[in-house]
Order: C-alpha cells, then sequence, then structure tokens
C-alpha cells in the first residue's frame, strides 16, 4: 500500500516502515502524500476525489492503480476513506500488531469495544501473534548500529556494548551448525553484563536505557537533517527491554538461528514467542465481538491457543455442514506407504510412485502434489518421478525454495495454463506458498496427493513449545504444537482443488499414518475418507469410478 521508492527500496518490516513513513511525511519527503494532501483540501470528502470508484467497494489493487495513475499514497488515501466506511477488510497486521493498531484505530478514529472483528482464515492467527511479539538481532543491524554510534560519538561504553555483541554472533556463525541452538537467557544477560565490568545488572539495565534515549536524540538530529534511515540503534534498545522484561518468562524461548541462503550462512539472536495468547486475549477482550472462520482448523485446539474462554465473553463453535456435494469430492488414505523417517529407502519412494502413477493416470487434468518436506520431494524426484510423470503425457513444474514471489507466481500461471492443454503436475511442499496461498479451482487441479505426513522437523523451538504447552494446556503439548500445526499444513494442502461449490476433486493422503490420525482432518473431507488397500491398482479403480461419474 506504499508507492514511495525510498522507503520500498528499504525492505523494512510493518513496524519499522510506519516509523520511516512517519519520518518522510514529518520532512515533507513523500510527494505522493503531499500530493494526496493538496487535493484531499480540495474536496469535501475523500470519497469525491473519485465518486465512481469510492461510491463502491474496491480492491487494493484497484486503488493502487489509481493512486499510481494520480501519483497518490494508496495507504493514506484508505485510511482517510476508511473513516466514512462501516466495514473496513484489512491485514492481521493492522489489528495484531500492537504499534500499528493503536495508530490505525486511532486515525479511524474509532474504539475496539465498537468493532465486530470477523477474522477470516482465522488459523493463521496463532502465528501472527507470536511473531508480531518476538524480536531478533542480526550483525547487520548491529553493524549499522555501531556507525551511528561512532558518527554520533556515542559514550565508548555504548560502542563496547554492540562490539562485545558482533564479535559474539559472528564467532558463533563461524562455529555454529546449521539450526536452532538454544540461550539461557540469564547466562547471556551475565556474559554480557560480566563483559561490560558492571557488578550488577542494574548497570546493564541503565545502560539500554541510555541507549534508547540516544537513538531518540540521533533520529531527531538525522530528522532535521532531512536524512531517512532506519533506526537501528532504537530497535537494538528495543530488543534488549523485551529481553530484560521476558528472561524469567517461561512462555518465551531464546535463541542462536544459524541459516544458509543461496551458499551464505546468516545467524541471528531470538526472542521467540510461544503464546499467541499474550497478544490475542487483549483485543478479543475489547473488541465487541468477534467471529472465526476457518475451513480447516480444530475448534478446540483453536479455542484454547487462542484463549478464546479467557476473553471474557461467552464462546460458541459451530461445525457447519460442508457446502460441497459428496459426488464432487473423493478423499482417499493410501496403506502401505509412510515417510517416517527410517522408511525414507529408495523402495519406499518407488513404491509411492507407482501409486502416484495411478492418481496421475486417472486424473483428467492437473495434479497438485505436495510433499512433507523438500527432502520428501527431493526423495520423489531422484526416484524417477520425472519419467512417470512424462510416462503420463503431463507437464512436471516443481517449487524451488530461492524463487521470488514474481518467478513462482509465472511458475503457477504455467502450471494451471496445462488445464486446457493436456494436463500438468505441480510438486511442492505443505506449508510453502503454493499449498496454502494459492487457489487452484476448475481443472487448474483435479487431484491433489498429500505426500507423506507434514511434521515439523523437531528443532529446540519447537521442543520448548511443547513443554510449554504440556505445562499449561494439561499435557497436550506434543499435540497442540506438533502434531496439529501438520495436520493444519495438510489440511490446507487438502482444500486447494475444491475452491467453488461446482468443484470436483480428489485428495489423497499418501500416508499410512493419516489413518490413525484422521479425526484431525478438516470435517468435511475426513466425512468423505476412505481407505485404500496397499494392493496393486485399488486406487486407479477407486479414482476411475469417481472421474467417470456424472
Ligand atoms: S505516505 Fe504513503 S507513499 Fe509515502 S511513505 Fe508513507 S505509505 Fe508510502
Amino acid at each position: 500500500m506504499c508507492l514511495s521508492e525510498t522507503l520500498l527500496s528499504l525492505k523494512l518490516n510493518p513496524k519499522e516502515s510506519m516509523s520511516v513513513c512517519k519520518d518522510l511525511r514529518q520532512n515533507r519527503n513523500c510527494g505522493h502524500f503531499l500530493n494526496l494532501l493538496k487535493k484531499k483540501g480540495e474536496v469535501e470528502n475523500p470519497v469525491l476525489l473519485a465518486p465512481e470508484l469510492f461510491n463502491k467497494p474496491i480492491d487494493a489493487e484497484e486503488l493502487i492503480n489509481f493512486c499510481q495513475d494520480k501519483r497518490f499514497c494508496p495507504y493514506f488515501l484508505c485510511k482517510f476513506l476508511l473513516k466514512e466506511m462501516k466495514v473496513i477488510i484489512c491485514n492481521y497486521q493492522w489489528l495484531f500488531n500492537p504499534y500499528i493498531r493503536d495508530l490505525f484505530l486511532q486515525f479511524v478514529d474509532q474504539e475496539l469495544n465498537n468493532c465486530i472483528l470477523v477474522l477470516d482464515e482465522c488459523h493463521n492467527i496463532l502465528d501472527v501473534a507470536t511473531e508480531v511479539n518476538s524480536n531478533r538481532l542480526t550483525p547487520y543491524s548491529l553493524k549499522l548500529c555501531l556507525k551511528d554510534l561512532e558518527m554520533y560519538r556515542s559514550p565508548i561504553i555504548m560502542q563496547d556494548f554492540v562490539k562485545i555483541l558482533l564479535d559474539h554472533l559472528n564467532e558463533k556463525k563461524r562455529d555454529l551448525n546449521l539450526g536452532e541452538q538454544e540461550v539461557d537467557p540469564n547466562t547471556y544477560l551475565k556474559y554480557l553484563f560480566e563483559g561490560l565490568k558492571f557488578r550488577d545488572l542494574n548497570g546493564f539495565k541503565n545502560l539500554i536505557q541510555d541507549i534508547q534515549e540516544f537513538s531518540v536524540s540521533i533520529h531527531e538530529v538525522k530528522l532535521a537533517n532531512g536524512k531517512i534511515s532506519r533506526d537501528f540503534l532504537g530497535s537494538i534498545a528495543e530488543f534488549w527491554l523485551k529481553w530484560l522484561k521476558t528472561f524469567n518468562l517461561d512462555n518465551y524461548f531464546f535463541c542462536f538461528n544459524l541459516k544458509e541462503i543461496k551458499g551464505k550462512r546468516s545467524i541471528s539472536l531470538e526472542i521467540v514467542a510461544l503464546d499467541p495468547r499474550e497478544i490475542v486475549i487483549p483485543i478479543l477482550k475489547s473488541a465487541y465481538t468477534s467471529l472465526n472462520l476457518s475451513g480447516t482448523v480444530n475448534p478446540y485446539v483453536y479455542n484454547n491457543l487462542m484463549g478464546l474462554n479467557e476473553s471474557g465473553k461467552s464462546y460458541k463453535g459451530i461445525i457447519t455442514d460442508s457446502p460441497f456435494l459428496k459426488k464432487n469430492i473423493k478423499a482417499i488414505i493410501i496403506e502401505g506407504v509412510d515417510t517416517k523417517r527410517a522408511n525414507r529407502t529408495p523402495e519406499m519412494f518407488n513404491k509411492m510412485i507407482n501409486k502416484i502413477n495411478e492418481v496421475l493416470a486417472c486424473t483428467p487434468a492437473n495434479t497438485g502434489i505436495f510433499c512433507a518436506s523438500y527432502r520428501i520431494l527431493k526423495g520423489l524426484l531422484s526416484n524417477g518421478l520425472r519419467n512417470i510423470v512424462a510416462k503420463n503425457k503431463k507437464n512436471l513444474f516443481v517449487e524451488k525454495p530461492g524463487l521470488s514471489a514474481s518467478e513462482n507466481n509465472a511458475m503457477v500461471d504455467d502450471f494451471k495454463a496445462y488445464a486446457s492443454n493436456g494436463g500438468a503436475v505441480l510438486l511442492g511442499v505443505c506449508g510453502g506458498r503454493n499449498s496454502e496461498g494459492e487457489d487452484y479451482p476448475g481443472d487448474h487441479m483435479n487431484s491433489v496427493i498429500i505426500a507423506g505426513f507434514p511434521y515439523h522437523l523437531p528443532t529446540p523451538r519447537v521442543d520448548a513449545k511443547i513443554k510449554y504447552y504440556d505445562k499449561v494446556f494439561n499435557k497436550q503439548g506434543w499435540n497442540f504444537a506438533y502434531l496439529y500445526p501438520a495436520v493444519q499444513r495438510a489440511n490446507q494442502a487438502s482444500g486447494r482443488p475444491i475452491r467453488k461449490i461446482s468443484d470436483k476433486g480428489a485428495i489423497i493422503f499418501m500416508d499410512s499414518r493419516f489413518k490413525a490420525k484422521n479425526k484431525w482432518i478438516s470435517e468435511w473431507v475426513r466425512k468423505e475418507l476412505e481407505i485404500i488397500p496397499d494392493k496393486p491398482n485399488a486406487i486407479r479403480h477407486n479414482l476411475n469410478l469417481f472421474w467417470n461419474s456424472i
């Protein structure tokens, strides 16, 4: 919703974007905003800027196109228009990010207690609520921070502090294996304040306060000089204030996180919020009421993780009847195959590929295969999936982790185009952008195969969540923190071919473990489930009947 090249070039998170936008406006450095203000002054009501557009609901794309044409700021035009609106559709960040929410509500002149929240695709809120409450520090931000401290002649101790952190992070980047390593937040604080020669934690706390104040003064000087930049120093102060506030709490997890992207190692020190309720409950308490909607959510788990019963409002879970016709949905669990670690052998991959062959042979046009992980995806490819796809005269499209959004969109468009040209196969992973955010109505995807049970790798972060959830949710840690997210990924993938009432689609769970866990599968799919025995041509027989029925 921003058209400023300066801001877009900085690639910031939502909160940082708000702050840089504020600086640009204060300095009268955003032409889009100034143009809009000037025009707005000429009309009584912002709707009159383009009555033919704004007298009816419009989507973001139409608004942005209009603004690009007129060189207006879409974000603020949207906000000006919102004051007049009864229904506002917005991103979760506007509501669940405390910093953005306060500014947004102020702007539209509303109180939460006057608002009815309709939370669509509400299963996503659990992750959003923990993400907005987490924080991270990287060597990149520390380097820029040090540059600011040196340039603006800060007290030496501030520079020493940033140097200690930078050296330590670089050392860990060199020495640690890829993945997460848990950090004891107490020990780490001791390491820092002893390194700075403080006698106790109070000295360290004062230093962080001083850094925060110093960041404000630097920011003011920069602003007065017309400079626009990220407030790295303020972000670091905020990170350590959060650490000091949370280091004794068991609903937070602390770690080094080492990744390798395109051959380059990167490290971050992270504060990870584990409990969505900390963010969600105050919002639910303040709002007039809320309606939470999802086609895949498990009401029992969702109710617990969101704290609906603790929000001071009465709660009613409603599972509605499926709107889809029984004859249009086929859902099967395949016996005889699974992707358990010990079973990931060439024999198992060959067996899966033979069963995939049966699905492809009777699918009219396009098929999606969403694997439990990239490891499983590679296992299928290296054991001959390409040959089987070619034998069925289909084209194969493979999702790659490093693809940009536009490259991926182009690939998905090409895949969809084959719906009317002999059919194709899209090979991706559960939990990825193509198995969750994308719709494939009609022949764009007739069949979907969930290849393997998509459990997450058991990382220290997941272990910490299981331990914490065991404690606060009556020994339900494994179910809530490990099993539920895995089945959610499968549920999301399984719904891809069924987007419209008229859609006809086959959903194939290709891992026998789904049988034991079938009560976690979305209700509308579970009602149609059949178990297919491990026999040659059993899948082909079952699906032929389905696709040939009218
Ligand atoms: S005023 Fe609008 S266009 Fe300018 S930086 Fe802010 S959001 Fe972007």
